[in-house]
């Protein structure tokens, strides 16, 4: 098939499936990347290992390959404010898994078309998204377009079919002298334009099933999954905010705070596999949402969470007995020395005595 023919049907495919922009970029090694990875990992070096996973040239991953696609999978976000006692999540969240099976269809097209695939290899993708002509990297770190802001999936795929490369942008940012997302973010996480320091980032550590720092859990207010507040004061994403609206009361009851505290001895089976319909298996992990709507309910110092908590002192996690004894400290409802103490005398591990030292004020 004529090459630009079959651009042409893959855009009209892809935009179908629902995607808001297809463009294509070449299978050159991604220089750009190779540099910001070397800076990533003088600042941060405990985060290093997520940058070597990714491939500096995509020739790596298919040596054959001709073309990398990049599509594009909008979402609005939601509003700030859930309701009380829901733990918020980003609507990015719910709308990745969507595009993510988009890409897999796609990928689908080319292969019958008689081309090898692979959908989402480890490469950068905000490096390809750029080179692509999606959009400017905003000091956020993040890929903004014109037409969604930085409310967006990237999903690419490797591909040895020759299809005719897209302009790249013509300067790496348009954000000018705004820098209302370094200002912003409440753990200082943007250190240098366009460098998001993973171990200080909220986001990153609602992933993580150890330990989070004391500071960064007290910033995660009602966060459960996500954090946009970069994305919130960006001028760019101003559209999609006054679009912004709340998921359904089904999706929100999934996130119920107490509800997964009290569901826990069960191993939140039926929650998590729900959850996983919603948000995808990866991130529906019980370990790291129970952990989550422990220091969500710290945050919130509300006392009718204590008797959800106290059997969490026992949890067979550390970090969860640790985040548990956290917030009982925080909250501070009657006699909460008292639990405390006789938790210490329990345990055994030297990181949970020391979260309820500090939770006793010692
Ligand atoms: S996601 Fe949140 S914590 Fe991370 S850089 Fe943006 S505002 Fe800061
Ligand atoms: S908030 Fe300002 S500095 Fe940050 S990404 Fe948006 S335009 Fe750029």
């Amino acid at each position: 098939m004529e090459k630009d023919l079959l651009k042409d049907q893959l855009i009209e495919y892809g935009t179908k499936l629902g995607f808001g922009i297809i463009r294509v970029t070449t299978c050159e090694p991604l220089k750009l990347w190779n540099y910001q990875r070397n800076i990533r990992k003088k600042q941060d070096p405990d985060s290093a290992y997520l940058w070597d996973n990714l491939k500096y040239d995509p020739k790596e991953i298919m040596p054959e390959a001709r073309s990398i696609v990049v599509a594009i999978w909008a979402h609005t976000p939601y509003k700030s404010n859930f309701p009380k006692g829901i733990g918020r999540f980003s609507a990015y969240y719910r709308e990745y898994p969507k595009g993510r099976q988009a890409a897999y269809r796609l990928g689908k097209f080319l292969e019958q078309a008689g081309y090898n695939t692979i959908v989402q290899p480890n490469l950068p993708a905000k490096e390809i998204a750029y080179r692509a002509g999606i959009g400017y990297f905003g000091k956020n770190a993040l890929i903004h377009t014109q037409e969604y802001g930085s409310w967006i999936s990237l999903h690419y795929i490797l591909t040895d079919a020759p299809l005719t490369p897209d302009e790249s942008m013509d300067r790496i940012s348009d954000c000018g002298d705004c820098n209302l997302c370094m200002r912003t973010c409440p753990t200082s996480a943007i250190q240098r334009e366009g460098q998001v320091i993973p171990s200080k980032c909220i986001r990153h550590h609602m992933l993580s099933s150890d330990f989070v720092p004391v500071d960064i859990r007290e910033k995660m207010g009602s966060r459960m999954l996500g954090c946009d507040i970069c994305q919130m004061v960006c001028p760019f994403n101003k559209k999609g905010i006054l679009e912004a609206g709340l998921p359904s009361p089904e999706e929100m009851d999934l996130f119920n705070i107490k509800d997964i505290l009290k569901e826990w001895s069960t191993g939140l089976k039926n929650r998590m596999n729900n959850m996983g319909e919603l948000i995808g298996k990866n991130y529906a992990r019980a370990q790291k949402i129970l952990s989550m709507a422990v220091i969500l309910a710290g945050n919130s110092k509300d006392k009718s969470y204590i008797p959800y908590l106290i059997p969490l002192l026992k949890h067979p996690h550390a970090p969860i007995r640790g985040h548990s004894a956290w917030a009982i400290g925080k909250i501070k409802a009657d006699g909460f020395e008292d639990i405390l103490n006789k938790a210490l005398i329990q345990e055994k591990d030297n990181r949970v005595r020391e979260e309820i030292d500090r939770a006793l004020g010692y």
